[in-house]
């Protein structure tokens, strides 16, 4: 896991944006308007969108400006027994692999279509996401 989604997973768990989202519409669209299709949430529905976003801004929330590269600097490089004088290394390798984060979905795509076999999806998974073989394992559930 890169390091920077240490405080991302952090913030965006730990902020009750999902639940400060959630409960009225669970409340008022569930319970008072008896509209059961809200007591259902679909992760990828259209909710989602505004739920995740809510979540995430417990992140600049919590590490305004700069605090949050000065926390994983002085916190968590250490932690990780990285050197933080490489940070500015590893921020610029996250970046420039933010625009390969849409592989693993074409690539799991291709495989449930029969484009590429399981073999060649995981090969690519590896080159693409830069995992480890096991990293790239399919989801049980598309095996
Ligand atoms: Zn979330």
């Amino acid at each position: 896991m890169p390091i920077d989604r240490a405080v991302d997973l952090g913030c965006h768990k730990g902020y009750p944006g999902h639940q400060v989202y959630n409960m009225p519409l669970e409340r008022t669209l569930s319970r008072r308007r008896e509209l059961s299709e809200f007591s259902i949430y679909p992760l990828y529905g259209p909710q989602s969108f505004p739920a995740e976003g809510s979540a995430n801004f417990g992140i600049e929330l919590a590490f305004p400006n700069d605090e949050r590269t000065t926390f994983e600097k002085a916190v968590l490089f250490p932690l990780a027994g990285l050197v933080p004088a490489g940070a500015a290394h590893n921020y610029a390798l996250g970046e420039a692999t933010k625009a390969l984060a849409g592989a693993r979905f074409t690539l799991a795509r291709d495989y449930l279509e029969d484009r590429v076999t399981r073999d060649q999806a995981m090969a690519l998974t590896q080159k693409y996401s830069l995992v480890s073989e096991e990293s790239a394992l399919p989801p049980a559930a598309l095996v």
